[in-house]
């Protein structure tokens, strides 16, 4: 498992380097003095947020996900709801804009920021260095865990029963790289949508389902017959993505989230998407 551990490095040296990004006030004395200057600047554009002065007030921003992602981002009726929706929305009312959702495939979420087509995207994406290259990338907002489903009676017990199995994942997400890096190209079938992974994982096609753990938990608990094994894969950080040098919205989204941590209303949105941990 060497890339899990590598992963797990990967994740922890981001999340030190992301802490000296944030504004929380629960930062070590270090990484606390390191941040004076965010933290003051994160004030004044909560301030100009407030003021209604924002460079984005009256305007609509369109933010790209992929809506199969409960309980982050997924369909009830004709809305699309979840964690991330909740915080765009808290992120636009700061800035005094109004939020727009284009729901595409996941791996066309960076291509549609790239390209300006959309202004933002948020959809329980990690940060990777790959995508570092080719977006940038908000302070993080969550923690995601790489889990992996599969049916109760399996005989797969840990991650190295995991080798000589076929696995499905989502096609682009992180599950599906390091799952090919790790068990090799042959033991990796995609899915457009995680759901269509986790039911070819049910009618007995493949072994496993390598996934998020909040959405392979909704999964678990919709579909009898499955289980997440106890070890996790690969931790990791969530971010929002905006086009390469889009500072002036960077540094508004990395505004509102700071407020939305301090105020609580982070939690908040949190505890109303997941009731039991
Ligand atoms: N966190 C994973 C990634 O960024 C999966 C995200 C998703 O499927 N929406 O690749």
């Amino acid at each position: 498992m060497k890339k899990k551990l590598a992963a797990i490095a990967m994740a922890t040296a981001m999340a030190a380097s992301l802490a000296a990004c944030s504004s929380k006030p629960a930062e070590t004395t270090a990484a606390a003095e390191e941040n004076e200057e965010t933290t003051a600047e994160a004030a004044e554009g909560s301030e100009a947020a407030e003021a209604g002065d924002s460079a984005f007030a009256g305007k609509t921003l369109v933010m790209s996900t992929n809506a199969e992602f409960a309980p982050y981002e997924y369909h009830d009726g004709n809305d699309i709801v979840g964690i991330d929706v909740d915080i765009a929305n808290a992120i636009c009312e700061d800035m005094g804009a109004s939020l727009e959702i284009t729901d595409v495939a996941f791996d066309s979420i960076i291509p549609e920021v790239q390209s300006g087509k959309a202004d933002f995207a948020a959809a329980g994406m990690t940060v990777t260095e790959d995508r570092q290259t080719q977006v940038d990338f908000s302070d993080t907002y969550a923690t995601g865990v790489q889990s992996v489903i599969v049916t109760e009676d399996s005989d797969i017990k840990s991650l190295d029963d995991l080798k000589g199995k076929q696995i499905g994942v989502q096609q682009g997400t992180t599950g599906d790289l390091y799952s090919t890096d790790d068990f090799g190209e042959e033991s990796v079938q995609r899915f457009s949508k995680g759901a269509d992974a986790v039911q070819a994982l049910s009618t007995g096609k493949i072994d496993a389902v390598i996934i998020d753990n909040k959405p392979a938990q909704v999964f678990v608990d919709e579909n009898d017959g499955l289980k997440l094994l106890e070890t996790p894969y690969a931790e990791e950080e969530y971010a929002i993505a905006v086009k390469k040098g889009n500072t002036e919205l960077l540094d508004a989204i990395n505004a509102s989230i700071a407020n939305l941590e301090e105020s609580g209303k982070l939690d908040e949105i949190v505890a109303k998407y997941i009731t039991a941990e």
